[in-house]
C-alpha cells in the first residue's frame, strides 16, 4: 500500500512549479498526489476476436473505433481514456486472440503486451453465448496470474437463448468477478468497472489467485521445472515461474528462447542445460503417463477445467433459440459447397444494382442542384477569370464527383452489413479453396473485399495475414480491386458511350476484369517470384447477428465523411489547377483550350496512348488522377470534350483507369507497411504498364472484329 510520487508530482495541480515553491511540498500536498495517482488504473482488454472488445472500448471511451463482425479488424492496440466512479482507465484494446500460445502475431502482440506493460487489470471479455470456447482464453490469463476481471458480453444473446448459469459459482471457481453486460446496449458496463475498481483495491471477494488443475501427471512437472526456475531471482520478479514452467512443459518456442537467453547472458549455460533437461524429462513423462505430447495435454486438461466449472455453475443452453443453431442452419446454405458460390454472387450483384439504380434518385437531384448553382453564378457574375474558376473550376470539377456521394453511401452501406451481419466471414470461407488456387488464403480475402470500398484500409487490413509472403502478394493485387475512387468515373463513361441497357454490364465487367487480373497476378508471384508454403490456419465462423442500426449508420457515414473531407480538399485544388491550367496559356487568357497550358501537355503525350485511342483530354485527365482517382473525373469534368474517341477507346480508357497506378495514398499505404520502398515502387510500376498493355491490345484487337 505504498504510493510513490515524484516532487514535480506533489506540486500543486494548477500552479506552475518554480523552484522556490518546490521547496514546500506540505504533507497534504502528497497525500493528494498518492490518491491522484492511485486513482488511474491501466486496463487491457483481452479476448477472443468478435467478442465485442472494440465495442467495449468506444462505449467507456466514447471513441469510434471500427467494429465489425469479422476476426482481425483489430490489429493494432488502441488506448483511450474513460472515467467512472472517480477513477479514470486508460483502456487498451488489443487485437482478439483465441489463446496465449506463440503461433501468430496477435497472440505474441497480446502476451508481450501484459509481460511488459503490466496493465493493473485485464478485462477479459467473453462471448457468453460461446462459453466453453471463450474460457479457454481465460484459462490461459489465471496461468499468467494477472488482476482481471470478466466481462460475460452478449449477455443479450445469452439470454434470448434461454441459456442459464449461475455467475457467482462460477466467479468463485474462476477466481475473478463475473458481469454480465451488453456492450450493444451498455447493460452492465458501470458494474463491470466497478468490479474493476474493486479488483485494483483488493476489496472484491471473488478474486483470489487460483491455480487450474493440471493432473498429477502434468503437476509435477510443472513442479518440478518450478523449482528450478524459482532460484532464479531476475526471473521470479517478471513472471509467474508456475507460468513459465506450463509454457516450457508446452515446449513454447519463445518462452524456451527467452529463459535460455537469459541464462545464457548471466554465463550459466549449464543452468540452461539442466533446465531443458529437467522440461525434456517432464515432458517425457507426461507423454509416457497421458500419452500425448505436454502441449495437447495441458489443452485437454484446460477443457477439462471448464467443462467442470461449467457444470458445478448449471450451465445450460437454452433451446428457445440458440443464435448456434440458427447459425448452423443458416450456414449450411450460405456455405454450401453448390449454392454458396452463387448466393454470394448474387448478393454482389444485388449490392452492385440497387447502388446504381438507387443511387440514381439522390443523384439527379444533386445534379439539378449543381446545374442551378452553376447557372445563379453565371447569371450573377460578370464575366471574368474568378466566374470561369468558380463554374468551370470548383463547380465542373468538384460538382462532378460530388454527385456520386449516394452511390458511395449505399455502396459503403452494403459492404458494412455485410461485415456486422457475419457474412463477410462466410465470404471469406467460401472463397477459400478459390483462393488458394490464386496461390493466396481466405485471410486474404477480407482486405480485398475491402479494396473495392478504398484500398487505403483494405491494404491495413493485411496485418491479420500471417505468412508475410500471402501478406505482399495480396497488397501487390489489391488494387486491381476497383475502389470507390473509380466509380464517378465509369459512370461518366458508360454514361456517355453505352445505351443504357449495357451500363451495368459493362460496369459489371470492369469489376470482374479487375478480379480475373488479381487471381492472374497472384497466380504469377506466388508461382515464380515469392514462393513458399503458408502456415494452416483456422477460419472462425462468427454467429450471423442483427447488426444495430447505429453501428451501421456510422460505420457507412465514417467513410462518407472521408470521401466529402477528399473533396474538400485534394479535389478541390485539383479541380483548380486543372482549371487553370485550362484557363491560361503562354500568351495569357488562352483563346481555345487547345492552346492552353494543358492542352499543350495533352498534345505532347497524345503519341503515347495512341494506340488506345484516346484524346488528349482522356490523357491529361490520367496524369491528374495519379493522386486520386476520383480527379479523372473531375479532370474530365473541367476539361469536357470526347471528340474522336470510339466507344471501344472508351472501354479501353475504362480498363486502364482500373489498372494502373494505384492512388498516392495506396502507394503511401503499401510503403508503409512493407517498411520499404521497394514494393511500392514495384506495384506503381507493373500496374501502369499492364494497363497500358491490355488496354492497347483491346483496342487493337477489338477494332479488328467491331465496328464501334
Ligand atoms: P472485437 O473483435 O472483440 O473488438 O468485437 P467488436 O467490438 O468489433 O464486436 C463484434 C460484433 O459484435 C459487432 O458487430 C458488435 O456490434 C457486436 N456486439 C458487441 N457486443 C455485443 C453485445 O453485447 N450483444 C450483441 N448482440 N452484439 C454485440
Ligand atoms: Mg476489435
Amino acid at each position: 500500500m505504498i504510493e510513490v510520487v515524484s516532487v514535480d508530482e506533489a506540486q500543486p495541480q494548477h500552479d506552475k512549479p518554480n523552484t522556490e515553491d518546490k521547496a514546500i511540498i506540505t504533507e497534504g500536498l502528497l497525500r493528494s498526489a498518492a490518491l491522484r495517482e492511485r486513482r488511474h488504473l491501466n486496463v487491457a482488454l483481452v479476448g477472443n476476436p468478435n467478442c465485442g472488445k472494440t465495442s467495449l472500448f468506444n462505449y467507456a471511451s466514447g471513441a469510434h473505433a471500427h467494429v465489425g463482425n469479422y476476426s482481425g479488424v483489430t490489429v493494432d492496440a488502441s488506448v483511450a481514456e474513460a472515467n467512472f466512479y472517480g477513477y479514470s482507465f486508460s483502456l487498451t484494446d488489443l487485437p482478439g486472440t483465441y489463446s496465449l500460445t506463440c503461433y501468430s502475431p496477435e497472440e505474441l502482440y497480446v502476451r508481450q503486451h501484459l509481460a511488459e506493460q503490466m496493465p493493473d487489470v485485464v478485462i477479459n471479455v467473453v462471448d457468453a453465448s460461446n462459453l466453453e470456447r471463450n474460457l479457454y482464453l481465460t484459462t490461459q490469463l489465471v496461468d499468467m496470474n494477472v488482476r482481471m476481471v470478466c466481462a460475460l458480453n452478449m449477455f443479450d444473446e445469452f439470454e434470448r437463448r434461454g441459456d442459464h448459469v449461475n455467475l457467482d459459482t462460477l466467479s468463485t471457481l474462476f477466481g475473478m468477478p463475473m458481469v454480465p453486460t451488453s456492450f450493444k446496449t451498455g447493460m452492465g458496463v458501470k458494474e463491470l468497472f466497478k468490479a474493476v475498481i474493486k479488483v485494483y483495491e483488493n476489496t472484491q471477494g471473488a478474486s483470489r489467485h487460483i491455480h487450474i488443475n493440471y493432473g498429477h501427471e502434468i503437476e509435477d512437472g510443472i513442479r518440478e521445472i518450478q523449482k528450478f526456475l524459482k532460484a532464479d531471482e531476475h526471473i521470479r520478479q517478471r513472471y509467474s515461474t508456475r507460468y513459465l514452467a506450463i509454457k516450457l512443459l508446452e515446449n513454447d518456442p519463445n518462452i524456451t528462447q527467452y529463459v535460455g537467453q537469459h541464462m545464457a547472458d548471466e554465463h550459466r549455460p549449464e543452468d540452461r542445460k539442466q533446465l531443458l533437461a529437467v522440461r525434456n524429462h517432464a515432458a517425457a513423462r507426461v507423454l509416457e503417463e497421458t500419452a500425448s505430447d505436454s502441449e495437447t495435454a495441458i489443452m485437454d486438461a484446460k477443457y477439462g477445467f471448464i467443462n467442470g466449472a461449467l457444470r458445478e455453475a448449471g450451465y445450460e443452453t437454452g433451446t428457445k433459440e440458440n443464435i448456434y443453431r440458427t447459425t448452423h442452419l443458416i450456414d449450411r446454405v450460405l456455405s454450401n459447397k453448390y449454392v454458396g458460390f452463387p448466393i454470394f454472387f448474387f448478393i454482389l450483384y444485388v449490392m452492385f444494382q440497387t447502388t446504381f439504380s438507387l443511387g440514381q434518385y439522390p443523384m439527379d437531384w444533386i445534379e439539378a442542384g449543381v446545374e442551378w448553382l452553376g447557372e445563379w453564378i453565371g447569371a450573377t457574375m460578370a464575366e471574368g477569370p474568378l466566374r470561369s474558376m468558380l463554374i468551370d473550376g470548383i463547380i465542373g470539377g468538384v460538382g462532378s464527383v460530388i454527385v456520386f456521394l449516394p452511390q458511395i453511401l449505399i455502396l459503403y452501406f452494403f459492404i458494412s452489413l455485410m461485415e456486422d451481419s457475419g457474412y463477410m466471414a462466410r465470404a471469406a470461407f467460401i472463397m477459400d479453396k478459390l483462393m488458394h488456387k490464386m496461390g493466396l488464403h481466405g485471410k486474404s480475402f477480407i482486405p480485398l473485399v475491402m479494396g473495392f470500398g478504398c484500398n487505403v484500409p483494405a491494404v491495413m487490413a493485411t496485418r491479420t495475414i500471417e505468412s508475410q509472403r500471402s501478406r505482399i502478394i495480396t497488397m501487390m493485387v489489391l488494387p486491381f480491386m476497383s475502389c470507390s475512387a473509380r466509380l464517378p468515373i465509369y459512370i461518366m463513361i458508360t454514361g456517355l458511350f453505352f445505351a443504357a441497357e449495357y451500363q451495368s454490364v459493362v460496369m459489371l465487367s470492369l469489376y470482374a476484369v479487375g478480379i480475373f487480373m488479381a487471381a492472374v497476378v497472384s497466380n504469377i508471384l506466388s508461382r515464380f517470384v515469392l514462393r513458399g508454403e503458408d502456415m494452416p490456419f483456422v477460419m472462425e465462423l462468427p454467429p450471423y447477428r442483427w447488426p444495430t442500426g447505429k453501428a451501421i449508420c456510422r460505420h457507412t457515414w465514417e467513410k462518407g465523411k472521408e470521401y466529402l473531407k477528399k473533396m474538400g480538399g485534394v479535389i478541390l485544388v485539383a479541380s483548380i489547377i486543372v482549371w487553370a491550367l485550362g484557363y491560361f496559356g503562354t500568351m495569357g487568357v488562352a483563346p481555345t483550350l487547345a492552346d492552353s497550358f494543358i492542352g499543350r501537355m495533352g498534345q505532347i503525350i497524345e503519341p503515347l496512348f495512341a494506340l488506345q485511342g484516346f484524346n488528349w483530354q482522356l490523357d491529361v485527365s490520367l496524369i491528374a488522377g495519379v493522386g486520386a482517382k476520383e480527379i479523372v473525373a473531375s479532370t474530365m469534368g473541367v476539361l469536357g470534350g470526347f471528340e474522336g474517341v470510339t466507344s471501344l477507346s472508351a472501354y479501353a480508357y475504362l480498363l486502364f483507369v482500373l489498372l494502373y497506378f494505384p492512388c498516392i495514398a495506396t502507394i503511401v499505404a503499401i510503403k508503409h507497411e512493407t517498411a520499404s520502398w521497394r514494393w511500392a515502387v514495384i506495384s506503381a510500376v507493373y500496374t501502369t504498364c499492364l494497363a497500358w498493355v491490355v488496354s492497347a491490345v483491346v483496342n487493337q484487337v477489338g477494332s479488328l472484329f467491331l465496328n464501334m
